[in-house]
């Protein structure tokens, strides 16, 4: 974990920018901009060769975007950081140079819908393939890791249901067996959770829900720790052997603990182009300045509407890790001790009817399948979200027909509270 001499609050506004030194400007200029003037030939070469970091094309790097990937890596206490189009893409980003056909990945089951998805379909198309184990059962864990494992994948707030995932457990065991940990971050945002304390090797976020916070902007980040020495089991051919995707450079050797960045940089965003767009990046930065405050009041406003909900006569049961009732409250605790995020689920007593009727009655929360916003939002995972998957994947991940996810925001709790009591009465 890098420790820089700023604090959470200090770095979300400030890090990685600078007054522009050409004009002065004081917020982050959008470098609206595709490709950037060579100082001479020789420059150019430097350039493409790696020998000289500089921008060439904005589909590897441009200075909005720059910013804030630096910004994202220091409050992750990361080295560095690279931003991609979805959170989506930076799944793929994030997997990108370790795995080749062939290989596999153990993920969590408990996962969003859409990673379920993109893990088990759309992965295959790569020759890659992810086992999906129960992140509570560090035995099955074990025993899932074969020879062509190259990562352990898991959420540290799990999306829909706000379990939490024992990232020390799991953190030894990938270091055990010599293989990077990627958690997705999304649900907690770095200002809940550092992943990388706890021992992960790479992170990943959709900046599309808190850090942008506003719903206005899609986007993901992979934030590499620098921990994970890529050449020692010499398995990830990649980073640690001459690539023939860059004339033979040999990545690891040539870049030290900066070669997942650079790699993905120099290879992934420019053969696969998932590049973020400087007006999301700019909307993002925006975001970011706010993400503590923001992050508090989602925090105590979710703990106030959980309680209130599990003492309701309609509601069978709220999976909130902040309340004494979660099996997750004492390990929420210690992986997140300023409060375990915004994201749970509900279910109802009286089924599926019932959660129709409740979301079609409510007025505050929006129905939409996004969470993270400044705004209350609610969804019914099995008709949305988690449509596509099987009924044994939707079980695996607590979701039967009569649960609702809500994504709690930062409006007055007691105008939340009074919707949702008149819209389940
Ligand atoms: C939304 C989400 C994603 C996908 O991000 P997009 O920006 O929508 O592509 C991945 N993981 C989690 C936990 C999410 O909530």
């Amino acid at each position: 974990m890098i420790k820089s001499k700023y604090k959470f609050d200090t770095l979300q506004i400030h890090a990685g920018s600078r007054p522009d030194p050409s004009t002065g400007a004081r917020q982050v200029p959008i470098y609206q901009n595709t490709a950037y003037v060579f100082k001479s030939i020789l420059h150019a070469e430097a350039l493409f060769d790696l020998k000289e970091l500089g921008h060439i094309y904005s589909r590897l790097s441009n200075p909005t975007v720059s910013v804030l990937q630096e910004r994202i890596a220091a409050l992750e206490g990361g080295i560095g950081a690279v931003c991609t189009s979805s959170g989506h893409a930076a799944q793929i980003l994030a997997l990108f140079p370790l795995m080749s056909p062939g290989d596999n990945i153990i993920a969590s089951t408990r996962l969003y819908g859409g990673t379920i998805q993109q893990f088990t379909n759309t992965i295959e198309k790569f020759g890659w393939a992810a086992k999906f184990v129960d992140i509570d059962d560090n035995d099955k864990l074990k025993k899932s890791v074969d020879e062509k494992t190259k990562a352990i994948f898991c959420e540290s707030i799990s999306n829909p249901g706000g379990h939490i995932t024992n990232l020390v457990e799991v953190g030894r065991l990938s270091k055990s067996f010599k293989i990077p940990l990627i958690v997705d971050n999304t649900a907690a945002s770095p200002f809940l959770c550092n992943p990388i304390n706890f021992g992960a090797n790479l992170i990943v976020h959709s900046t599309t829900k808190y850090m942008s916070g506003n719903g206005t902007s899609l986007g993901g980040a992979v934030v590499d720790s620098g921990n994970f020495d890529w050449s020692e089991s010499g398995k990830f051919k990649s980073l640690s052997a001459e690539e023939p995707a860059y004339h033979g450079l040999k990545f690891h050797d040539t870049f030290g603990p900066y070669a997942f960045i650079i790699y993905s940089i120099a290879v992934s965003l420019r053969d696969l182009g998932m590049t973020m767009a400087p007006q999301n990046a700019f909307q993002t930065l925006l975001g970011l300045e706010t993400l503590s405050l923001r992050m508090k009041k989602h925090v105590s406003n979710a703990r106030k509407i959980a309680n209130w909900l599990e003492q309701h006569p309609k509601i069978d049961k709220v999976t909130y890790a902040g309340l004494k009732s979660s099996k997750y409250y004492d390990l929420a605790k210690s992986v997140l001790p300023k409060g375990a995020g915004a994201l749970f689920t509900i279910s109802l007593k009286d089924g599926y009817e019932a959660c129709i009727k409740m979301i079609n009655k409510l007025n505050l929360f929006s129905h939409v399948s996004n969470l993270g916003d400044t705004r209350s939002l609610i969804i019914h995972p099995a008709s949305t979200v988690h449509r596509q998957l099987t009924e044994q994947q939707q079980i695996n991940a607590g979701l039967t027909p009569n649960v609702i996810r809500l994504s709690i925001g930062i409006e007055d709790p007691k105008d939340l509270i009074d919707d949702l009591k008149q819209a389940l009465e």
